[in-house]
């Protein structure tokens, strides 16, 4: 039996799967698009319908099959992406569940823990006497049945063992159970973490249970006990990953180009109802890069309805310095006096629309802020206010915007906007991005050689009438595995990556496949052979030259060990092949 992979690359076709997330054009053999995965303005994203493959030739050099593309796009684990194609292929995954071993992993055991979790919730919101009042509460709030039935809304009970009860009598161990994040530490025992509330499911972008978000009620309420609590970070829940909503609003992110960032899980549920769906919440008000990566996926334009009180605050204020830098055009939806996105999109769906269009950019909103927290015809005001906003529009990445705001901020305090632009200059913003992540976006730069060995094996595939130049002995000088791939090219006497699957190993298939679809990418300019052959030489110039550097190395050692007749023999050596250089 061929393996699940085999058999869904069989029924799928890379250009369907891909062009289910990017709009393709044909160019020639190949369709392209703007790479999804990094940012640019002209296409250098391909894909490959001969090769079932896909590379970026831009920015990110990312590639691969469409296992990898569902991989990047969705940030899926191999098993997840294998999953979700497979449903896709309608290949029954059960079925090579002998062979499948590895796929199964705790991973899987966590998210199959945590749908039963849900289910469990789901059951008590639905026949359990106190899931009836909350029910009720929903309703009064204004939520459709088939808004609870989508959301998949539940309840947890308040006697403490409930769910852990019921998910080990399903058989999972109190260890499964507490890495899911479902339990709490209550006088020495174990207890369910989300007791007494109303229950929030969490998705991941396959729709997949991976934590949840619990609102007190009943009797808990009227004790001092947090709102609302979630699951903390787990195996399968990362909350500075996650958007609440966001598995169901992507198509009106894409069809609305913009996106509305609101703070609760019933603020996301009721918008949505309302016909806005293009709404998401982040856990607490302060985006962080990997939010902003996913949502960058969908949209550049990001309306923040909000308690706009919190965006004062530094964890508020950070994410949105980060937004801005990274090229979102962000404004303010304001809000009515103690209303909250949940209450107007439910109560007045055409105000909501109406507040939403008329949401005004986030910095005339720091403007509008400053203004009032400073009087501006003082010297040591004008300073202040300066101070609150020079940092904000210092990271503009776009100059026109930039110049907009640099323009207003001198008319506001009265100076000349050349002083503006000379303060600007003086501030100091630190980059948002942990190194961490930011290590993650930079490519590795490869080395003259290696770029040279690439090129080598891209020519050959642009004029494959150049392998009759080639024997083993002609290229001896390059590296082991360079000569292996032509040996085996050769061998095959083709350089189609169909007819050398047999030959190689996958990872080397990867690397054929990129550069075969970069030499039908690239512009040809007609000097194959010449480059191929100036290529060659180059390769063998630095195999010498590194050839003279170690016995440089060598020579000057048996310099200081006196060993006259060591450094006879090596200065010889160096002698000959310093000859053979010219
Ligand atoms: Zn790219």
């Amino acid at each position: 039996m061929a393996s699940p992979i085999e058999e869904i690359k069989s029924r799928l076709d890379i250009a369907d799967v891909v062009g289910g997330y990017v709009k393709l054009q044909k160019a020639g053999a190949n369709l392209r698009a703007r790479c999804p995965f990094h940012a640019e303005k002209t296409p250098s994203f391909f894909v490959s319908p001969a090769r079932q493959s896909w590379h970026c030739f831009g920015g990110c050099s990312k590639g691969g099959d469409m296992f990898k593309f569902v991989m990047e796009i969705e940030g899926m684990e191999f098993g997840e992406a294998l999953k979700l194609l497979a449903h896709k292929a309608g290949v029954e995954l059960t079925r090579y569940e002998g062979s499948m071993g590895k796929v199964s992993t705790e991973r899987t055991r966590l998210q199959e823990l945590s749908e039963l979790a849900a289910q469990f919730f789901e059951t008590q919101l639905a026949s359990s006497q106190k899931g009836n009042e909350a029910k009720e509460y929903l309703a009064q709030r204004g939520m459709s049945v088939e808004s609870v039935k989508k959301w998949r809304l539940g309840y947890a009970p308040g006697n403490g063992k409930a769910l852990i009860d019921f998910l080990s009598s399903r058989g999972y161990s109190m260890g499964e159970i507490s890495r899911a994040g479902l339990t709490a530490q209550s006088n020495n025992s174990s207890v369910d973490r989300f007791r007494s509330r109303i229950m929030f499911p969490v998705f991941d972008l396959s729709s997949q249970v991976i934590g949840f978000g619990g609102r007190i009620f009943g009797e808990k309420e009227k004790e001092d006990l947090s709102k609302y609590i979630n699951t903390p970070n787990t195996p399968l829940y990362d909350k500075s990953r996650v958007l609440y909503g966001l598995d169901k609003a992507r198509v009106a992110l894409h069809k609305a180009d913009s996106c509305v960032l609101v703070e609760g899980y019933m603020d996301v549920i009721m918008v949505s109802q309302a016909g806005f769906e293009n709404v998401v919440a982040s856990s607490g008000t302060a985006l962080t890069p990997l939010q902003l990566k996913l949502l960058k996926r969908y949209t550049e334009n990001l309306s923040l309805a909000f308690d706009m009180d919190s965006a004062g605050d530094n964890a508020t204020k950070r994410g949105i310095e980060l937004a801005i830098e990274s090229g979102f055009s962000i404004k303010v939806v304001s809000m009515p006096q103690g209303k909250d996105p949940a209450d107007v999109a439910s109560e007045q769906p055409s105000l909501w629309k109406e507040l939403c269009e008329g949401a005004g950019s986030i910095l005339d909103f720091y403007f509008a802020s400053a203004l009032a927290k400073f009087d501006k015809s003082l010297p040591e005001h004008k300073r202040k206010i300066s101070q609150e906003l020079l940092p904000m529009i210092k990271r503009i990445p776009n100059s026109i915007e930039q110049s907009h705001w640099v323009q207003k901020l001198a008319k506001e305090l009265e100076v000349s906007e050349q002083t503006i632009r000379e303060e600007l200059l003086k501030v100091r913003v630190s980059p948002l991005e942990s190194k961490e992540e930011a290590l993650v976006n930079v490519p590795v730069k490869k080395t003259r050689k290696e770029l040279l060995e690439e090129r080598f094996l891209l020519l050959l595939f642009r004029n494959p009438g150049l392998l009759s130049e080639l024997d083993m002995e002609r290229i001896a000088f390059l590296p082991a595995s360079l000569q292996e791939m032509v040996a085996g090219i050769l061998k095959a006497g083709s350089l189609d990556v169909a007819k050398l699957e047999s030959v190689f190993p996958e990872e080397t298939l990867n690397l054929l496949r990129y550069l075969a679809m970069k030499a039908e990418v690239e512009e040809d300019v007609g000097q194959t052979e010449l480059e191929f052959r100036s290529c060659l030489l180059e390769l063998e110039l630095l195999d010498v030259r590194k050839k003279l550097d170690m016995l440089s190395v060598a020579i000057r050692s048996a310099e200081q060990q006196n060993d006259a007749k060591k450094l006879e023999a090596l200065m010889k050596e160096f002698e000959e092949i310093s000859r053979s250089l010219k």
